[in-house]
C-alpha cells in the first residue's frame, strides 16, 4: 500500500487566489459595505419572523420559481428571463463558468468590483484589467482589443460609484463576440436600468442583488436578466436549490409591500448623497460624482486615514494602488481613496465630524 504524504493539489489557477478579507472588525458606525443603513424593509422581516417550520425543514423550490416571477414583475421582464443565486456573487460565478472555457479571457474595466478577477480565476479564466477613461468611463476600443471571450462591465460602477455613457455600452455590445455581462448591483441609486438592451440583445446578461437597495445583504439574493436561453445556461451553471426558502420568501415581500419603503430609501439615498459630496468639498476632498449609494473620495494614505476614523469608531472602505485614470483627483493621490457608504445623515454627520479631525 502506498503512503502519500503530500495534499492534493488544488487547480493551478488557485495560487493567484487568496481569502476575500476586507476588515470586517465590528465598528460603531459601519460606512464600508454599500448595504443599507436604514436596515431590514419591515414586511420581509416579518415574513422571515412568520416563515413556518416546514421552510426550514423541506427544500426550497429548485429554482426559486415563486421568487423568479416577483423579481420579472419587477424588473417588468418575462419569468424566462431571470434567473436567481445566492448574491449576485453567484449569479457572476455561475455566468462566467457558463460562458468561459478554462483558458478564454474575461475583460473588465479597472478598476471595478475586485471580486471579478476572483471569480474569472475560480474558473480558470484569466482576467484582463483595463483601465477606465479619464471620465472614469469604460473603453470600449482597448477592452475589444484584447479579444475577450466575456466583457464584464458595472455600472454604476464599484468602487469609483461612477456611470459608464450608454454609449460605450453599446459600442461593447455592437462589437464584441461573447457573453457581455453588465453588474447593475447599484442600478436603483442610479434612476437607469439596460433591462431594455438585456431584452434586445441575445449576448447581454445584468446581474442585480437585494443586498444593497433592498437591504437584504445577510439573506443573500441576486438575480440576472437576459434572454431565456442565456439565463437557462446560467441556471445549469448554478445548479439547484441555491436560494434558501426562508431568503425566498423576505425576498417576495421586500419586491411585493416593501417597494414604497425601499423607494422612499433609494430617494434618501440620492440626496444625501449629493449633501455628502458637497460636504467632502468643503473639506477640501475631490470626490468622484456618485450614481450609486456611496462615494469615493481620493485622498493620500487612505489605510491612514481609514485607520484613524476606525479609531473614532467610523469604518469606511480604504484603497491603494486604484489604477487610476489619468489627469483625474484619483492619479493626483496615485490611486489611494476612501469609499463611504451614504446612509442617515446622523452617521454621515458623524463621519464628517471624524474626517475633519483626520485629514491633515
Ligand atoms: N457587484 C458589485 C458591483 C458589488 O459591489 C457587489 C457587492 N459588494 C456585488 C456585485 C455582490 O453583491 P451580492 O453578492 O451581495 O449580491
Amino acid at each position: 500500500m502506498t503512503t502519500h504524504t503530500t495534499s492534493p493539489r488544488a487547480r493551478a489557477s488557485y495560487a493567484e487566489l487568496s481569502l476575500y478579507a476586507p476588515d470586517r472588525r465590528p465598528c460603531d458606525v459601519d460606512l464600508s459595505d454599500n448595504t443599507n443603513l436604514w436596515g431590514v424593509p419591515p414586511a420581509a422581516e416579518r415574513a422571515m419572523r412568520e416563515a413556518a417550520s416546514d421552510a426550514m425543514a423541506r427544500y426550497p423550490e429548485l429554482y426559486a420559481h415563486s421568487l423568479k416571477n416577483a423579481l420579472a414583475q419587477y424588473a417588468g421582464v418575462d419569468t424566462s428571463c431571470i434567473v436567481t443565486g445566492c448574491g449576485s456573487d453567484d449569479v457572476l460565478d455561475s455566468a462566467i463558468r457558463a460562458f468561459g472555457e478554462p483558458g478564454d479571457r474575461i475583460a473588465l474595466p479597472d478598476p471595478t468590483f475586485p471580486m471579478i478577477p476572483v471569480f474569472a480565476r475560480m474558473n480558470a479564466l484569466t482576467p484582463v484589467p483595463v483601465r477606465l477613461t479619464s471620465a472614469y468611463d469604460a473603453d470600449a476600443d482597448a477592452l475589444l482589443a484584447t479579444d475577450p471571450d466575456i466583457v464584464y462591465l458595472c455600472s454604476p460602477n464599484n468602487p469609483t460609484g461612477t456611470s459608464l455613457a450608454r454609449a460605450a455600452i453599446d459600442a461593447i455590445v455592437a462589437r464584441a463576440n461573447g457573453l457581455i455581462i453588465l453588474d447593475e448591483a447599484y442600478a436603483e441609486f442610479a434612476g437607469w436600468s439596460a433591462v431594455e438592451l438585456a431584452m434586445r440583445s441575445h449576448r447581454v446578461l445584468l446581474t442585480r442583488t437585494l443586498s444593497k437597495a433592498f437591504g437584504l445583504a445577510g439573506l443573500r439574493i441576486g438575480y440576472g436578466i437576459g434572454a431565456p436561453e442565456l439565463v437557462a445556461a446560467v441556471e445549469k451553471s448554478r445548479g439547484p436549490y441555491k436560494v434558501s426558502a426562508i431568503a425566498a420568501r423576505a425576498a417576495m415581500a421586500a419586491l411585493g409591500d416593501d417597494l414604497p419603503w425601499v423607494r422612499e430609501r433609494v430617494d434618501a439615498v440620492v440626496t444625501l448623497r449629493a449633501r455628502f459630496t458637497d460636504a467632502l468639498r468643503a473639506l477640501g476632498l475631490e470626490p468622484l460624482q456618485s450614481r450609486a449609494n456611496f462615494v469615493l473620495a481620493p485622498v493620500a494614505d487612505a489605510a491612514k486615514v481609514a485607520a484613524a476614523l476606525r479609531n473614532r469608531g467610523i469604518a469606511v472602505r480604504p484603497f491603494e494602488h486604484l489604477n487610476a485614470p489619468a489627469c483625474t483627483p484619483l492619479a493626483a493621490t496615485r490611486g489611494s481613496a476612501i469609499r463611504i457608504t451614504i446612509g442617515p445623515w446622523p452617521l454621515l454627520e458623524r463621519a464628517l465630524g471624524a474626517l475633519h479631525e483626520v485629514l491633515p
